[in-house]
């Protein structure tokens, strides 16, 4: 479905992806694993066209995109969450949802989108008319997934999903992302909570420094030393 090959992309002179290649087959979830800095959101706004790479290719369903704009990307079938979720604060819950959906003009695709959306967030259903920026974090990150979803990705980007959310609630988000997987979204998962992450991916790649140094079966990579020391805490 997606197929990155040898790309590096810049911020001024400053090199953060050094020859990164990898790829998602339709249907699974794919994480990407490192420490902070390492470059994983880095690739993410690569794939959704806030980045250009100065080199190498991103093929997407046999189209290359690298360096399609934004929008386009998104018409194409690739949604974005982004790390601290950044929806409109002074906008409602409604609205948010909506805005997912600006690009397409298949109304009555979109009110059922809607119904989903609900579905898989009943707590976004109960706070329609609220603003935005009262949400706590776990209800923003919904919103955020949800108004993700109302563009209708066949690949879900989602960065940190977990990011500063109780144990509880990250475990209800891993749930949902799990079921929006079983629906036939294919995702791509960034995630610092390498033991999570692995527990739901397919296949995971390690990032370091702008280059991946480790790729595999979640299992494979659960059970390998390496990633136990360097990421799991030993366990
Ligand atoms: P984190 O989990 O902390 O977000 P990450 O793996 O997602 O880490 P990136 O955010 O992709 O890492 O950052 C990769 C490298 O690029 C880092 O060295 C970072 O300092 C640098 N970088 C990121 N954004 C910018 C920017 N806007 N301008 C300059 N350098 C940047």
């Amino acid at each position: 479905m997606l197929k990155i090959e040898d790309i590096n992309v810049y911020y001024g002179n400053i090199q953060a992806l050094k020859g990164i290649s990898l790829s998602i087959n339709e249907g699974e979830i794919v994480t990407l694993i490192g420490a902070n800095g390492a470059g994983k959101s880095t690739l993410l706004k690569s794939i959704s066209g806030l980045l250009k790479p100065k080199q190498g290719k991103i093929i997407y369903e046999g189209d290359s995109i690298g360096g399609k704009a934004a929008q386009s990307i998104v018409k194409m079938g690739i949604s974005h969450v982004p790390e601290g979720r950044r929806v409109f604060a002074n906008m409602t819950v409604e609205e948010n949802l909506q805005l997912g959906a600006y690009l397409r003009k298949d109304k009555a695709g979109i009110k059922q989108d809607m119904e989903k959306v609900y579905e898989l967030f009943p707590r976004l259903l109960e706070r329609l008319k609220q603003q935005s920026g009262t949400l706590s974090g776990g209800e923003q990150q919904m919103l955020a997934m949800g108004r993700a979803l109302m563009a209708k990705p066949r690949l879900l980007l989602l960065d940190e999903p977990s990011m500063g959310l109780a144990p509880l609630l990250v475990k209800q988000i891993f749930h949902i992302i799990e079921e929006i997987n079983k629906t036939g979204t294919t995702i791509l998962l960034v995630e610092q909570n390498a033991n999570l992450a692995l527990s739901i991916a397919d296949r995971a790649y390690v990032v370091e420094t702008g280059r991946i140094v480790l790729s595999g079966k979640s299992e494979e990579l659960t059970a390998s030393e390496e990633i136990k020391n360097a990421y799991l805490g030993g366990h």
